[in-house]
Order: structure tokens, then sequence, then C-alpha cells
């Protein structure tokens, strides 16, 4: 796939090239290893998803507030997810709960035909919309909903991927999965006891595997702000 986001030259002083490749090097030695998703993180600006404020550490490997009690993920998150997403082969229709900022949306979107993102706060989902319509990527499709609920209409999908913490696997995204679709979701309680699963739909069911412990924001239900 060939998407390349428009280069954008706001905040281009404390965002030069050499602090993304330093990002990348770190990712790379940390195990990231699939040179398409290198490769996407290195050309994505991720200072364009937080604050102008916080610009200047875009390019660090952490995670930092995106204001309404939620945050932009950890940039080895983004990768080792979008990682196992794909390493059957490629994708082209991705479910991504908890649209947050947009990052990880922004990365699925130039590794998949198209990426469909649920977000439960409006005023983030707004954001994000208009900072992937700066970017010129628009194989993305946004809906203001409760994540538990997945998106029925839209249903199935060969990937779905979860940015926030549910404490049990919800059954309508095991329902929406297509036959050898693969879901990463982190699950857990709201403390340092969350695991990164990956859930594969095979012909005789659903295989688990539990991979790393992870750290993320709840996902919440129950009334959208
Ligand atoms: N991938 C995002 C991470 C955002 S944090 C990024 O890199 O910016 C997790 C997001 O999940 C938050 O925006 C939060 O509002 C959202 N979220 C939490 N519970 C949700 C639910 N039930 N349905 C949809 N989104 C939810």
């Amino acid at each position: 796939m060939n998407r390349e986001p428009r280069l954008s030259h706001r905040g281009i002083g404390m965002t030069s090239q050499r602090t993304r490749e330093r990002l990348i090097q770190r990712l790379y030695e940390e195990g990231l290893s699939d040179p398409r998703v290198l490769e996407v993180i290195r050309r994505t600006p991720r200072h364009l998803f937080v604050d102008e404020a916080l610009a200047h550490r875009a390019y660090e490997d952490t995670a930092l507030p995106i204001g309404h009690n939620q945050t932009i993920s950890q940039p080895y998150i983004v990768g080792r997810m979008t990682e196992l997403l794909l390493a059957a082969g490629p994708l082209d229709k991705v479910l991504e709960i908890g649209t947050g900022s947009g990052y990880q949306t922004a990365v699925l979107a130039q590794l998949v035909e198209r990426v469909f993102s649920v977000e439960r706060i409006q005023a983030l989902q707004d954001r994000a919309k208009d900072r992937l319509q700066e970017l010129e990527l628009r194989n993305v499709v946004f809906r203001w909903g409760d994540g538990w609920e997945g998106w029925y209409a839209l249903a199935p999908y060969n990937g779905i991927l979860v940015t926030a913490a549910a404490s049990q696997v919800p059954q309508a995204l095991l329902d929406q999965l297509a036959p050898g679709g693969r879901l990463v979701i982190p699950v857990g309680g709201n403390g340092h006891d969350q695991q990164l699963l990956l859930i594969t739909r095979e012909e005789q069911g659903f295989v688990r595997q539990v991979l790393d412990p992870v750290r993320f924001v709840p996902l919440l239900s129950g009334p959208l702000a």
C-alpha cells in the first residue's frame, strides 16, 4: 500500500528527521521488526496528534495526555499491536476501538485497505477526523459509539484492534470477527495486571494467545461524553 501522509511544516524544528530516526532505532532495538510498520511510524507526524505544548516530546517512546483523561499510546505499543494484526497477511477491513488522538488510526490507514474507528468521546473523535483529513488519509470511517458493541452493520472484520483495556473480551467483537480474522486487545483491570491478547478465529473456534503485560486506560461503558 502506498498512502503517504502529506508532510507538515508545523513544528518542524522540534521534530527533526534525526529525532524521528532515533525513535525508529529504539523501536527496532525493543523488538519491532516489520519494516513496513517501522517505515509508517517513521513518516507519520506524531507531533500533530498531541497539543502543541507537548509536541517536543512527540518522538519519545512514551504515552502522552490528550485531554479527557485519555492518552495517545506509546509508539512501541502502536507498532507492536499493528505487527500482531498484520502478521498473517494483508488486511482489507479493520475495526479499531478507541480512536483517541487518531495516531494509531493513521498508522493503520497506511497499512490496510479500510479502517473503521469507534470512539465514545465526540470531542476527541472530531479532532482525530481533522488530523486524518489534514494528512489526506481518506480510507477511514469514524463512528461515535460504544466500542463494547463493535460496529455491527459493517461486520465482519479481518482485524479488530482495541486501544483501551477491557475487563473481559467483548462478545460483540468476537462475533464480528471474520473467519481467519485477528483480534488484538488488552484485557485486565485498571492497574498493572493487564495482558495483551491475540485472538484468532479458526474453523474450530477461537484461539487465544496471552502476550505482553501492558498498561492502557480502561475501555469504559455507559453514557457517551
Ligand atoms: N489509540 C489511541 C488511544 C487512545 S486512549 C491513540 O493513540 O490516541 C483509548 C481511547 O479509547 C480513548 O480515546 C477513550 O475515550 C476510548 N474509549 C474508552 N472506552 C471506549 C468505548 N467503550 N468505546 C469507544 N471508545 C472508548
